[in-house]
């Protein structure tokens, strides 16, 4: 039985486990925490709509499940020529046939950045950021920040979708509990229009929404600073703040910046089509930590991290059978997203040819709901996966 050895236990690398077990390879997954996080339904954590553990589905419970073997440590070092890896314990690991690596990404770091918190950063952030909110709650009033930035060297990084979803679930919260009027929301983005990608429709929408949750906007200046009391901007103006939660866009992981394998100027792993990583044989990259190439609006997320990493399992596969039907990921790159705000949602979709957003009143927020219990639970295989979920 062929030897796979996956880095990382997010969307990338746990789809990658699952598919290559269901062709019998002998897969290995080293991930740094012992939990697989579901992300797009931590946005729930701050406001209390969703318990921390319930958006963590034990890696071991997944392990049982699948029957792969999990280390849990932190990968140190890539020695990608070598085919060497080396753990945060000191151990090495070197006996594989093939590579998958799927560690996600890190992000840019801004100036004061200890001063924000980040609903897509470390998955503990969720809780820290609850505290924040219920510290200002008990207290009456205030005022909040909410922003995401920029990554000039690779504009797929860019994560804003969160930041509008956590937003608005706060809105709701605060209007539940009678407070909204006693707190001042804000948003802010470096760039003039926050969430283009997505399409001018879209874009109209988010806009019709931020005036009717009466959110203030800070829309196209740079960002110099963060502060404990707020954000300053290039222009040395201020937007004060008592708590403020910000997205920093993503950048090539840090392992991967000082490894020998090959990186776009943002850090991420350059790869075909078929995710194979340029120059190195049984070597793939799959999921936020490779560049993904394409359309000015293309993203890294989820579903396009799960696709290559099923198509990452065929290809090995094709490979060990002396075919070459290879898939390719690039076909699949679209915007796919529920885009919540606590009492709702829209359904929001970009692909070449169409983009478009669907107001979703009531339904749409119990669908990402649904959507949430469905990845826990077709994840541990105790409900079959619809094809393509
Ligand atoms: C709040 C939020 C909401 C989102 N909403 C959506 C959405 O609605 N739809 C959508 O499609 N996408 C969404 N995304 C994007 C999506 O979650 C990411 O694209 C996806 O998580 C990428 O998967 P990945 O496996 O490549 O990386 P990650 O999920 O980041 O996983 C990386 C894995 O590698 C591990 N790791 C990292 N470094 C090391 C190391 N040194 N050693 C060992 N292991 C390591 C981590 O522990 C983790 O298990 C959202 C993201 C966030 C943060």
């Amino acid at each position: 039985m062929k030897k796979v050895l996956i880095l990382g236990g997010g969307f990338a690398g746990l789809e990658a486990a699952i598919f290559l077990r269901k062709d019998k390879y002998d897969v290995t997954l080293v991930s740094d925490r012992d939990f697989f996080y579901i992300y797009p339904t931590s946005i729930w954590v701050p406001t209390g709509e969703t318990r921390f553990q319930d958006i963590c589905v034990d890696l071991k419970e997944l392990q049982k499940a699948h029957g792969f073997d999990l280390i849990v440590d932190g990968v140190e070092t890539i020695e990608a020529a070598s085919r060497r890896i080396t753990l945060k314990s000191g151990d090495i690991l070197n006996d594989f046939d093939y590579l998958v690596i799927a560690m996600g990404a890190s992000k840019m770091k801004a100036k004061g950045i200890e001063n924000s918190l980040s609903i897509c950063g470390a998955p503990q952030q969720s809780l820290l950021i609850k505290e924040k909110l219920d510290e200002l709650i008990a207290k009456g009033s205030g005022k909040i920040a909410f922003g995401f930035g920029g990554n000039p060297n690779d504009t797929s990084a860019v994560r804003g979708g969160p930041g509008f979803e956590l937003l608005f679930n706060v809105h709701n919260m605060l209007k539940k509990r009678g407070l909204r009027d006693k707190f001042e929301l804000n948003f802010f983005a470096p760039m003039p229009k926050p969430g283009a990608r997505m399409g001018e429709k879209a874009l109209k929408m988010m806009d019709i929404f931020l005036e009717r949750t009466m959110v203030q906007k800070h829309f196209g200046k740079k960002i110099k600073a963060f502060e404990e009391d707020g954000v300053i901007f290039e222009d040395d103006s201020k937007l004060q703040s008592d708590f403020t939660m910000f997205i920093p866009a993503g950048d090539g992981h840090e392992v991967v910046k000082s490894s020998d394998l090959p990186k776009n100027p943002a850090g991420f792993i350059k790869i075909n089509d078929f995710c194979e990583v340029e120059g190195f044989e049984n070597i793939y990259a799959v999921g936020d930590v490779a560049a993904i190439e394409g359309p000015d609006w293309r993203a890294k997320q989820g579903h396009l991290a799960e696709v290559m990493a099923r198509n990452v399992a065929h290809n090995i596969n094709e490979k060990e059978k002396n075919r070459t039907n290879k898939k390719g990921y690039q076909e699949h790159l679209n915007i796919l997203c529920v885009m919540d705000s606590g009492d709702g949602a829209a359904f929001v979709y970009r692909d070449d040819k169409k983009a478009r957003m669907i107001p979703l009143p009531i339904v749409g927020h119990w669908l990402k709901k649904g959507w949430g219990k469905y990845c826990r639970l077709s994840k541990l295989g105790s409900i079959p996966r619809i094809p393509g979920m």
